[in-house]
């Protein structure tokens, strides 16, 4: 991968380094802070731009969809449909090392790229002082992954975070070693049962295990979106009935831009469209290069792949 450069501030975590890492994200630049369970790398869930520059920062991504995190539950609930059951739940472990993957609401603003354009969405209310202060100080959701080179283990020290992503973000918040090292527990309620999807430091007695990536049914909870037409990759000249997804210079019906980030940022909004066309063939123009663009291949390649079921 092309080495990166950018100059990477370590700064422990007070008032004015919680205002910087609040401008950086303002900025569209994602910045590694601690929570209870491991760092994460966040950034403004609300633009798609920003949370692309994410996977760009990790290196190889897999686009699995991310966490929003949020200050309290009243902000939960902007973003997605709580049952009773949920919000008893979110009542009695937030803030805390507990994820809900709940419906997601139309209206809730969230890019396309956080949940990898899944009408679910996986949030938490973390419990960790800094983490809370920026969710204070930015004011927006944060999608924020481990903070770790794609392949490296999860960081719990400012030092781990440096290791893997120093020359490729701007800020690491230090906060001191994190908690729980753990990564949260993840329940789903999407209708049926509560769903226990990864095992993590809450235990909620009444979820039954599931596992989010071999459920993949139509209407099951399923870790990819995958669009319902049929996609054919590496296309200039789309066939008459083919809506084509155009790339740096094949500018085709819809657009996914002139970078791997640009198209990172766009590619689950524009899938969607796709599949909302009138054309019932979707046709994606080449993706050249290593690392992001790779990654987004490989996710295309997946959704051209024959369904099983
Ligand atoms: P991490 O950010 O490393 O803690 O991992 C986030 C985990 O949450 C991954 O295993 C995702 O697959 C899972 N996840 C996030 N959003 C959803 C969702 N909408 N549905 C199912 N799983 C999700
Ligand atoms: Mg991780």
């Amino acid at each position: 991968m092309a080495p990166t450069s950018l100059p990477t501030e370590i700064l422990r975590a007070d008032r004015d380094a919680i205002d910087r890492a609040a401008t950086l994200l303002g900025q569209g630049a994602p910045v590694a802070v601690p929570t209870e369970t491991v760092y994460g790398l966040a950034a403004n869930a609300t633009d798609a731009l920003a949370v692309a520059r994410i996977y760009k920062a990790k290196g190889r991504p897999d686009f699995n969809p991310l966490i929003t995190h949020v200050f309290d539950l009243e902000a939960a609930e902007k973003l997605a449909y709580f049952t009773d059951r949920a919000r008893e739940l979110a009542e009695l472990y937030w803030p805390g090392p507990l994820t809900l993957v709940l419906p997601r609401r139309e209206d809730a603003g969230i890019a396309d790229v956080v949940t990898a354009g899944l009408p679910t969405i996986a949030i938490r209310v973390p419990a960790h002082p800094v983490m809370r202060a920026l969710l204070h100080r930015f004011g927006k959701p944060l999608a924020a992954p481990s903070a770790n080179a794609s392949g490296r283990i999860s960081p719990t020290r400012a030092t781990h975070v440096a290791a893997s992503l120093a020359g490729r973000i701007r800020l690491i918040l230090d906060g001191g070693p994190t908690e729980a090292g753990i990564e949260s527990t993840i329940i789903a309620d999407t209708g049926g049962e509560l769903r226990l999807l990864r095992r993590g430091p809450v235990h909620v007695p009444d979820a039954v295990a599931g596992d989010d990536k071999k459920i993949e049914a139509p209407g099951q909870l399923s870790s990819h979106y995958a669009p319902q037409k049929p996609l054919r990759l590496d296309v200039t000249e789309p066939d008459k009935d083919e809506v084509l997804i155009g790339y740096g210079e094949v500018e085709g019906d819809l657009y996914l831009g002139g970078t791997p980030v640009e198209a990172a940022a766009n590619l689950f909004a524009l899938l969607h469209e796709a599949d909302d066309a009138d054309a019932p063939k979707i046709a994606v123009a080449p993706i050249p290069g290593d690392a992001l663009a790779a990654a987004i291949r490989d996710r295309l390649k997946r959704a051209a792949a024959p369904r099983s079921n």
